[in-house]
């Protein structure tokens, strides 16, 4: 089986698997316990905060531990958005934003928030003259993705950082398919709050983290006990958090230029060998060095995305109709929707390709080798209709 999904999630580093047994079988104490057993998972927890924080330039008091991305995104909009509903009523985010930004503002827009959507061009990037005329002095929080999970583009959020310096609105960004590939630095690039999720870096599901600058200031969207400084309540995932400090020590600067430069390579040995068969497709969005690109999302000209998904997955290729998170439904993807239209035939004839660590060019030559027959033997039988 070759794996290609790993925008939906990544198999777990054998270092990180090897953390979180040890962790599991010598600190399995509660860290609010005051006992040594408490104390040392306590200090488990301190160092592998330390990690987190660094790895973004933030201090560890500003990081809360959450069970991934779906809930730092969801404490972010709906917390943040209660406690400065006094200051204003509008929210500013993109067309292209992940269902767990998505629902919590349509849940706001009922009560009473108002929400722009900012459109996109067709390589799914927002342009900085509709965030300038959206933003006015009722808005109070704008939330962006910095890399898109469906086709990789990237969001400028450095500029839009700058732009809020001296603005009321809090600034949140998305970061979680970025935060493996891209250097990020909160303070330089003005970001108030940032999602982020171990399991599409290695690390384990079920844990996340949520950046927030020490002017933030929310309640915990779940009632309960003082932990994480009073910000989310509940006991602590101390395997969890040791195997996400452990997945994001593995990845340096450097490894994450590595990766950036091995996935654009891979996207280039997948479109030479297409153009080498005459086999016509689009990207859906651009290459660029400065995406993240591990996401590659292809129109395969003509050939429905089910019957290709399909075809693969019995040919022991793993890739997405879509996004995990709606390839489920029948629902096109608003992603695509937002970029080329309701009537592109690119809703219905794509498909979600994405890389990971453990991803080698053998793996890409394989995936090219039993892709070319299938797409060639649908293109023959939907020409003999
Ligand atoms: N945001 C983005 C951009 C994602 O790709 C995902 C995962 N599909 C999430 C949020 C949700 O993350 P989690 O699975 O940790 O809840």
């Amino acid at each position: 089986h070759i794996y290609l999904d790993n925008a939906a999630t990544t198999p777990m580093a054998p270092e990180v698997i090897q953390t979180m047994t040890d962790q599991m079988q010598h600190d399995f104490g509660n860290a609010s316990s005051t006992h040594w057993f408490g104390r040392e998972a306590h200090t488990v927890m301190d160092k592998s905060r330390k990690i987190l924080a660094d790895s973004i330039h933030a201090q560890p008091s500003e990081m809360v531990i959450t069970s991934g991305a779906t809930e730092s995104n969801n404490t972010a909009i709906t917390q943040t958005a209660h406690a400065r509903a006094a200051l204003g009523k509008h929210i500013i985010t993109t067309a292209i934003e992940h269902p767990s930004v998505l629902q919590p503002l349509k849940a706001l827009e009922k009560e009473g928030f108002r929400v722009t959507y900012l459109p996109v061009d067709e390589n799914g990037r927002i342009r900085l003259a509709d965030f300038d005329a959206a933003l006015d002095d009722d808005t109070i929080l704008v939330t962006i993705i910095m890399g898109n999970n469906e086709v990789g583009s990237r969001m400028p959020i450095t500029e839009i950082g700058e732009r809020l310096v001296d603005h009321q609105a809090w600034f949140h960004t998305d970061a979680t398919q970025a935060y493996g590939l891209l250097d990020i630095d909160v303070k330089a690039q003005h970001i108030d709050m940032l999602s982020v999720s171990a399991h599409k870096i290695n690390g384990p599901k079920g844990i996340g983290f949520l950046y927030r600058d020490p002017k933030v200031q929310f309640p915990s969207l779940l009632k309960g006990g003082e932990q994480e400084l009073k910000r989310r309540a509940g006991t602590e995932n101390i395997a969890g958090i040791a195997g996400f400090a452990k997945a994001v020590e593995l990845i340096t600067s450097e490894e994450k230029a590595k990766r950036q430069t091995k996935y654009l390579g891979f996207k280039k040995q997948i479109m030479n060998a297409l153009d080498d068969a005459d086999i016509p497709y689009a990207i859906n969005g651009d290459i660029r060095p400065d995406n993240v690109n591990h996401v590659f999302n292809l129109w395969l000209k003509g050939i429905s995305t089910y019957a290709l998904q399909t075809n693969l997955d019995l040919a022991g290729v793993a890739v997405s109709g879509g996004s995990a998170c709606t390839a489920g439904s029948l629902e096109p993807s608003h992603v695509l929707t937002a970029m080329f239209g309701a009537d592109s035939p690119r809703l219905g004839e794509s498909i979600r390709i994405s890389f990971g660590a453990q991803t080698t060019q053998e793996d890409i030559q394989a995936f090219i080798d039993t892709l070319l027959p299938i797409v060639q033997r649908l293109a023959a039988k939907q020409a003999a209709q």
